[in-house]
């Protein structure tokens, strides 16, 4: 490639009209759940200071020690790119006063998020994060309504078979003495981890049962497992989360290696994947959890929260790999203009916009001079009538209106053909 020729920086992409249609799809299906479940639209800056990160996301995940996108402003302040938004609700709840709102508070957001991060399949440096976010309650049909709510999305848009792995990994009360048993058995075996779990047995214990090095997998098959530590508080908050998902029939796996990459994580974990092949390849697609502890380590009160985000990239991903090559209902049109001759050339883009405002949904080629080919994109697009107009109908102001099925064609005059069309139509 040349190097005069500038591209996307790496991990970064450009959105095409069959992406932008289905990110404003999950979008819009979204809406209709969040109002129907009562969560309010919110929107925080791109930019927030990034000692929220460094403390809310935590020192030691991989977000903050390497993929955050920093910079200094002139004043000298030092700000982050959004690498998530649970921080910046946690920020937003303390900052607006919303613990005096009847609670939980609800909300829910979709906007862009920056990780620089080693780009492969489904991993990008900028992507887009739906969320649902419910604070001020510490039930556990608030973990399920999440789960649920990101089920009915998935479903709604056409991710049909889920599943949602699950897990819960304690709170301030038991993971400490998990950790401990944790470390004690990785550290026996450390000489035999991969390297960056050597690291994370100093910083993040809990990441080595994530990791994907086959190694790390055979040594963490005999590890301690969380279920086993579990004070009684979350033990039996996870038994009724996951009480709820049965009796809402959600298919879930317990997963006891699910630990997810952030600090705030207390109790209930979950990511949800398409249960295919397709799906597998391409990942999670919704990940979240609860997290109690965020609020009052951002300075506010003790305030439970749980919530999740969805990754579109990657529900984008699979949903433009299964789609068929045949036009879609948005790509067809009833009525394609066609017209032969300058003069028609100049009439047909006058009635086009006729056609516009009578709300007539119309196809056209006007920069094309041969009729067959014009007829040959009207067939595609599925058209029922073709509106043609000629030399000799440029010239008396007429048009035709070919039906395509039958080949029958009629002629009527141009300031007719919207009642025409709409008696028709
Ligand atoms: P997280 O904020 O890491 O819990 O991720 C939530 C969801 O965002 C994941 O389940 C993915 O669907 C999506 N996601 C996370 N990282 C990326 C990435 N680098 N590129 C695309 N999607 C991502």
């Amino acid at each position: 490639m040349a190097k005069d020729i500038y591209q996307t920086p790496t991990g970064m992409h450009d959105l095409f009209a069959i992406d932008i249609d289905l990110l404003e799809k999950i979008e819009n299906n979204a809406r209709k759940i969040a109002d129907f479940y009562g969560f309010e639209r919110f929107e925080p800056p791109l930019l927030e200071f990034t000692h929220l990160f460094e403390k809310g996301t935590g020192e030691f995940t991989d977000i903050v020690e390497k993929e955050m996108y920093n910079l200094k402003t002139k004043g000298g302040d030092l700000l982050t790119l959004r690498p998530e938004y649970t921080p910046s609700i946690a920020r937003a709840y303390i900052q607006h006063g919303m613990q005096n709102l009847p609670k939980p508070v609800k909300l829910w957001y979709c906007g862009p998020v920056f990780r620089h991060e080693r780009p492969q399949a489904g991993r990008f440096r900028q992507f887009h994060q739906l969320g649902f976010e419910a604070l001020g309650s510490e039930q556990a049909v608030l973990d399920a309504m999440i789960v649920q709510m990101f089920t009915a999305l998935l479903q709604t848009i056409g991710v049909k078979k889920i599943l949602v792995q699950v897990n819960c990994i304690g709170d301030s009360q038991c993971r400490p003495a998990f950790r401990k048993s944790l470390v004690g058995y990785f550290r026996a075996r450390s000489a035999s981890l991969c390297p960056t779990c050597k690291t994370r047995l100093k910083k993040n214990p809990l990441r080595i049962l994530d990791c994907k090095e086959e190694k790390c997998e055979k040594i963490k098959k005999g590890a301690p497992q969380i279920l086993d530590y579990l004070c009684k508080e979350c033990h039996n908050h996870f038994k009724s989360f996951l009480e709820i998902l049965e009796e809402l029939e959600i298919p879930y796996a317990l997963n006891p290696y699910l630990v997810r990459g952030l600090d705030y994580y207390t109790k209930t974990v979950f990511e949800i994947e398409e249960d295919s092949e397709a799906g597998k390849m391409q990942g999670a697609l919704v990940g979240g959890g609860r997290y109690d502890g965020l609020i009052k380590l951002l300075g506010g009160k003790d305030t439970p929260a749980v919530g999740g985000a969805l990754g579109a990239e990657r529900v984008i991903g699979l949903l433009k790999n299964r789609m068929s090559k045949k036009p879609t209902p948005e790509q067809t049109v009833k009525i394609f203009l066609a017209q032969v001759g300058e003069l028609a050339r100049r009439k047909a883009l006058k009635l086009f916009e006729m056609l516009r405002q009578a709300n007539l949904q119309v196809g056209e080629a006007l920069h094309k001079d041969s009729l067959s080919a014009q007829l040959k994109m009207a067939d595609k697009a599925c058209a029922q009538y073709t509106l043609i107009i000629g030399q000799r109908e440029a010239l008396d102001n007429q048009v035709i209106i070919r039906e395509m099925k039958s080949g029958r064609q009629k002629i009527v005059d141009m300031d007719k053909v919207v009642k025409e069309l709409k008696n028709n139509i």
